[in-house]
């Protein structure tokens, strides 16, 4: 195929039409159709011709071409082997592109940035199947592979959750453990009208700057995330009957009141209201206190 750009929904239904492909909803297939959405997410990723970009779900190969064209190698992970052959042609003229067909959840992302970009962090840009953007996002995060950004489009309500801080309703512990590796910032809130098919929710692209070093330090990071999920399991409830109920825990009551007052909060006080530097020094706090009680 001659380049011809993807964005636009003519020539993404030639494609369709040329293979006979059909979207699978079970993969959160919504391809973009519009050019100056393509371009911001490419634009807003700041990738440069240093960068080595890890594209996940590239579909057609919409973003991919531009991708291609900005980036130094693009690595583009694809599910749906239906797609491999399109992908082929659609992208054909790049010589800077591998496509993999897996499960990105698959995918050993340190072992690629170590092998492709000689261990230097790589930029993750992607219009995400939305049925998976958590565990693709705690997975980057969690692997602790070199990643500088990811720029993704997500939901429009799971980008805000990411974004807000205590006293809202979105705030919950998707916000803070995003906000614990990076700093978010939505950068385009993006119609249905901009896919096809239409997905039934407004979406939205969100740019997640990894932090150099992390805005709160705390001794025991797995013991913080699971007093966050406690505390937001049962968000109605104060934070004691939170970590008291907590099948991950296993606290004493008097560890938890003791804890509680020690941070300096009253005995009703919700586990909603608390920053993560609060979460990190009550982690830090029930740390000490079950390290003095087992020695
Ligand atoms: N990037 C294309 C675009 O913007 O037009 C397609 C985006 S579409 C929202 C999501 C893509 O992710 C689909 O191509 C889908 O097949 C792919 N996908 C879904 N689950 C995946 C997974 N676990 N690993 C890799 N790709 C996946």
């Amino acid at each position: 195929m001659s380049k011809k750009y993807l964005a636009n929904p003519t020539n993404t239904l030639a494609v369709i039409n040329k293979y006979g492909f059909a979207f699978q909803k079970k993969f959160g297939q919504n391809f973009l159709i519009d050019e100056n959405i393509v371009a911001k997410i490419v634009r807003e990723a700041g990738v440069t011709k240093d960068d080595f970009v890890l594209e996940i779900g590239p579909g057609i190969g919409t973003m991919t071409q531009l991708l291609c064209e900005n980036a130094r190698e693009v690595a583009a992970v694809e599910i749906d082997k239906k797609l491999i052959p399109i992908l082929e042609d659609t992208l054909s003229e790049y010589d800077n592109v591998t496509v993999i067909n897996e499960d990105i959840l698959k995918v050993d992302i340190a072992s690629l940035a170590a092998d492709r970009n000689g261990g230097r962090p790589i930029k993750v840009v992607a219009n995400l199947p939305y049925y998976i953007t958590t565990p693709i996002i705690m997975g980057l995060f969690e692997s602790h592979a070199p990643v500088d950004s990811i720029t993704v489009m997500v939901q429009r309500e799971v980008a805000d959750r990411m974004q807000t801080g205590p006293g809202s309703k979105d705030y919950g512990a998707l916000s803070l453990a995003v906000q614990y590796y990076a700093r978010p910032e939505i950068v385009a809130n993006v119609p249905p009208e901009c896919f096809l098919p239409r997905p039934s929710v407004g979406s939205a692209v969100i740019r997640l700057v990894k932090h150099m070093v992390n805005p709160v330090a705390v001794r025991d990071e797995a013991l913080m995330f699971k007093l966050i999920r406690a505390s937001f399991n049962q968000r109605r409830k104060t934070l004691a009957n939170g970590l008291n109920n907590s099948s991950e825990l296993n606290l004493s009551k008097q560890v938890i009141t003791q804890s509680i007052e020690e941070l300096g909060k009253g005995a009703a006080v919700r586990g909603e209201t608390l920053t993560l530097a609060e979460f990190a020094r009550l982690s830090d706090i029930i740390d000490s206190r079950c390290l003095r009680r087992s020695i």
